[in-house]
């Protein structure tokens, strides 16, 4: 099939107009960051937005049992080509992440009917992604997705500002909760999915390339080590008389990087909390508390570094005389994407002229949880600097109209 290659400027400009119109006082709870999150005024004129907009060239709109946007230009569950993103936004955020994807699906949509290529789209904005409302990623994707329990919906998972249950929060803003199991519909009928969003690291921009294709989302381990040590003066203990849980710390700090880097395969680790009891300049520490972050797109790397810092923290405890406990938080597996989705965006962005890189995406999206069900694949657009989460969060509208390009030509070659 021969490359459409569409009026870039024209759908630059689109993007621009979408993006400034969702970052203006309607849309944002802050004055100068992005804030909306499900259920408020700002989510529902931004839902609002995307809904007058998808009616405006055709398609049907409506949202699931507790408020995740879909529009089709097909009737429901006939076969057709899912794209979207989120567009709720971190507390602190910026204008670009998740609502950029589903502005690039907006515009794929509005292509598909200026140019008449008759595509069978499906579009969605899932609720909820950042968790900003109830402290819970992807919430609505794993609602669709049956990853999370209608007890945790109405007992653990909570509204942060109010307190309240998400179930009661739900039903106060006119949705259904109770009909969450058929939130699980909007992906019947389809054949693949695009999640378009900007990449929230600096790999494209330092490499100098365009597009991202991603081939792979990294799975992660979430753990705790806590050290046990002893309390004692800081004056008045010498040194081969203390049992100092901070040293320990430090060497796991060291072997962690070390490990990383051995393992290679893309694994990365963090120590992002630590805790210091009782975190006092004359005072040895009784106990430490640090955090791990282990991630990667191969589950055997990410998850063997895990066991080997959690080996060596046991064994540099014991050497000083100290004891430790690893404690497992959560843990959820990379998901590759499917070959063929990518191969297809991989040739249609080779297409547009622009460099293109092929990649895995440390940070978890909602296309993982449509990756149980649906053929899936995701693009990333460079941002500035890799910021993100952020009021300085930035991107190139010419950068996304290239994507668009790329993703537009990859569905007319796979439905
Ligand atoms: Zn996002």
């Amino acid at each position: 099939m021969e490359h459409l290659r569409i009026d870039r400027e024209k759908t630059a400009a689109r993007i621009a107009q979408d993006i400034e119109t969702l970052s203006g006082p309607a849309h944002t709870r802050d004055a100068v960051a992005i804030r909306r999150y499900a259920y408020t005024p700002e989510y529902a004129a931004t839902i609002a937005y995307f809904t007058r907009e998808l009616e405006a060239i055709g398609f049907t709109v409506e949202q699931d049992p507790v408020g995740t946007l879909v529009a089709r230009n097909v009737p429901k569950g006939a076969p057709a080509f899912g794209i979207g993103s989120h567009s709720d936004s971190n507390r602190n955020g910026g204008k670009w992440d998740g609502t950029l994807g589903v502005v690039m699906a907006l515009e794929i949509c509005r292509l598909n009917q200026e140019l008449g290529l008759g595509l069978p789209l499906v579009l969605i904005s899932f609720l909820e992604e950042e968790g900003s409302g109830f402290g819970q990623m992807l919430l609505g994707s794993r609602i669709v997705a049956g990853r999370t329990t209608e007890q945790a919906m109405k007992e653990t998972i909570r509204e942060l500002d109010s307190g309240r249950s998400f179930w009661e929060t739900a039903q106060a803003a006119g949705y259904q909760p109770e009909r969450w199991r058929e939130s699980k519909e909007i992906l019947d009928g389809l054949i693949g999915w695009i999640e378009p969003h900007i990449e929230q690291a600096r790999v494209l921009q330092d490499t100098e390339n365009r597009i991202g294709i991603v081939n792979a989302i990294a799975g992660y381990v979430h753990a705790d080590i806590h050290v046990h040590g002893r309390d004692d003066h800081a004056g008045a203990t010498p040194m081969n008389f203390r049992l100092d849980p901070t040293t320990v710390l430090a060497e796991c700090i060291l072997e962690l990087e070390r490990l990383a880097i051995e393992e290679g395969h893309a694994t990365v680790g963090t120590v992002g909390e630590i805790e210091v009891h009782p975190s006092l300049i004359n005072a040895i520490a009784r106990s430490v508390r640090f955090s791990l972050d282990i991630r990667g797109p191969r589950d055997a790397s990410y998850i063997g570094v895990f066991e080997r810092i959690s080996a060596f923290a046991h064994a540099a405890a014991a050497k000083r005389g100290m004891t430790v406990e690893v404690v497992e938080r959560q843990r959820n597996p990379a998901t590759p994407m499917d070959a063929r989705i990518v191969a297809a965006l991989e040739a249609a962005a080779a297409a547009t002229g622009a460099p293109v890189l092929t990649m895995h995406s440390g940070a978890a999206h909602d296309t993982m949880c449509v990756a149980d069900t649906v053929p899936t694949a995701m693009v990333f657009v460079p941002c500035k600097d890799g910021l993100s989460h952020t009021p300085l969060e930035d991107a190139k509208p010419e950068d996304a109209a290239l994507s668009v390009e790329a993703i537009l030509n990859a569905i007319r070659a796979l439905v």
